[in-house]
């Protein structure tokens, strides 16, 4: 899943949305921006 213009770092790159197996994560293709949820992008979901 992609957002555009919605990178928290440079604020016009595209953010791509996606999983792995440490869970969620978001990336930014322009940027390179990257946290995945054990940094704390999905803090409702914590096991
Ligand atoms: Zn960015």
């Amino acid at each position: 899943m992609l957002y555009f213009h919605s990178c928290p770092k440079c604020t016009k790159g595209t953010i791509e949305y996606g999983s792995d197996e440490q869970g969620n994560y978001i990336m930014c293709l322009m940027c390179g921006f990257y946290k995945n949820s054990a940094q704390g992008i999905t803090k409702a979901r914590k096991s």
